[in-house]
């Protein structure tokens, strides 16, 4: 049995006539044309592109139906499928190459490398003279079947191994949880490289027999527009924010739907309240990373606590250690079997006991909800002291006219960490750093109050909408001057 495709094709073929997906424009694959197109494609890469069990296929393409066809193919092969985020350039796709050598990659332009390239279309195109029917390779739940790479924007990129067993468990997890049924419709906003918009998005659809309708990118009017015909939608806080400044966002835009879920970065609590107030929902929180898929989750029923991300997924198992707040670690089938290429972080990343270190800070209340307070690497430590970001971040976000704010820790002579505070204004609100300095002298113990304020007009974001603060600390510390790079006002 090859568990991914089991899980991701089998509910389709009790309804084969069913839309699987359709796109904005009218195209629509059933059930029955993924099955077929999954196995044309694996057929394929095996006797064409010489692909074998355990090798990896890396696939850098523009998001599409076609895509989830081919990664599905990829796992009956029992191959190793390596999405790559879109915007990577040549330079960062040739390294990732050298390090996951796979045996083909699929992509829509020429590289230099020596690995053979196909684009997609042309995949697809002569998949059709292919037989449809292909003899899945038996893949367990121990079987690899992707690597994500992460961190690709900070220090080496390294790429975790997920199992059969991590994603399947996963989406079935979340399905119980969140409460797919086949009368679902995704409206699927997210990318296909992450596994967001990949493990969580389209696996659940696909594995509770849901339809999905797939948007290429992310454009806020164009999701109003469409959320008449779906009853979940799934974001990073950023797509709320962006939602919220469409005037047609109201409750009848939204009346169809059953489930709205953020997570991949901290939902402002303003942006929760705002979408509430606008919509009547409330959305479900949820977190997770690349090398664990999703962990917890607020849950559905009501009983939901704002400002936490709900509680461990049934089976998964999360403890906070070294004090509290303190790190978060994870245990259970949703955890990545190892690094590619990389024995030495299955010391680092586990602890002795085998509980995977997310490098997140928290706290867990009573109640079992885990509250995110920020990652264990911003933690900053002035004066010996120690200051969580997001403890600030919090207040600074409620004074009069801003927006929101990032705060880090820059080298300071004195205090080893100065902390410094980047504040977005709201819209036509003015900010003056003396009164926010003053604000915050009234809000925070002295050794937490931020040195410096600088007021800028947007917070630099990667495609999943975190905050890069690594970037801020960089370009900020490089000289007290630089906030000039910021888009300062
Ligand atoms: P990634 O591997 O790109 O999915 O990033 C995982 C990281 O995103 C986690 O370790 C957290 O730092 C962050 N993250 C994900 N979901 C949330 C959330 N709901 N709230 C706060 N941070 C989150």
């Amino acid at each position: 049995m090859n568990l991914v495709a089991k899980t991701l094709l089998g509910p389709g073929r009790t309804n084969p006539a069913k839309v699987a997906i359709s796109t904005v424009d009218g195209h629509q694959m059933r059930y029955a044309d993924l099955d077929r197109l999954s196995g044309q494609l694996a057929n394929l890469l095996v006797r064409c592109y010489h692909v074998n069990e355990g090798d990896r296929v890396a696939v850098q393409s523009p998001k599409c139906p076609e895509l989830l066809a081919l990664n599905i193919a990829c796992a009956r092969i029992g191959a190793i499928y390596v999405p790559l985020n879109t915007s990577y350039t040549d330079r960062e796709i040739r390294l990732l190459l050298d390090d996951a050598t796979p045996s083909l990659l699929v992509r829509e332009a020429l590289i230099e490398h020596d690995t053979p390239r196909a684009n997609l279309g042309r995949l697809v195109h002569e998949a059709h003279d292919q037989s449809s029917h292909f003899a899945d390779v038996a893949c367990d739940e121990n079987a690899p079947a992707a690597m994500l790479f992460t961190s690709g924007t900070t220090g080496r990129a390294k790429g975790a191994l997920l199992t059969h067993g991590n994603l399947v468990s996963n989406c079935q997890t979340l399905n119980e949880v969140w409460g797919f049924t086949p009368h679902d419709t995704l409206l699927h906003a997210l990318p296909l490289f992450h596994t967001h918009g990949l493990f969580v998005g389209a696996y659940c659809a696909l594995s509770s027999g849901a339809s999905m309708i797939l948007m290429e990118n992310f454009d806020a009017g164009e999701v109003v527009r469409q959320l008449s015909s779906a009853t979940v939608f799934m974001g990073v806080p950023t797509y709320y924010v962006r939602l919220l400044a469409e005037p047609s966002l109201n409750r009848d835009a939204t009346a169809g739907l059953r489930l709205f879920t953020a997570g991949s970065a901290p939902l402002l609590r303003a942006t929760h309240r705002e979408f509430a107030e606008r919509t009547g929902y409330t959305i479900i929180e949820r977190y997770g990373m690349t090398e664990t898929g999703i962990i917890t989750s607020n849950p559905i029923d009501g009983s939901l606590k704002v400002g936490t991300v709900g509680r461990a997924l049934p089976g998964v198992e999360v403890r906070v250690t070294g004090g509290s707040p303190g790190d978060v670690e994870v245990k259970g089938p949703n955890v990545l079997i190892d690094y590619w290429n990389r024995p030495e972080l299955r010391e680092t990343e586990f602890t002795i006991d085998g509980w995977f270190k997310t490098g997140d800070v928290g706290i867990v209340d009573e109640d079992g909800y885990l509250e995110i307070v920020g990652r264990a690497k911003d933690l900053i430590i002035t004066g010996g002291y120690n200051v969580y970001p997001k403890e600030l971040e919090l207040v600074l976000d409620t004074f009069p006219g801003v927006l929101e704010s990032a705060v880090i820790g820059l080298p300071d002579a004195d205090f080893g960490e100065a902390v410094t505070a980047i504040v977005v204004p709201r819209p036509g609100a003015h900010l003056d750093e003396a009164q926010l300095g003053v604000l915050a002298r009234s809000s925070f113990a002295k050794f937490k109050v931020p040195k410096r304020f600088i007021i800028v007009t947007e917070l630099p974001r990667n495609a999943m909408g975190k905050v890069e603060k690594a970037r801020l600390r960089r370009e900020l510390s490089r000289t007290q001057e630089s906030s000039e790079r910021l888009k300062p006002i």
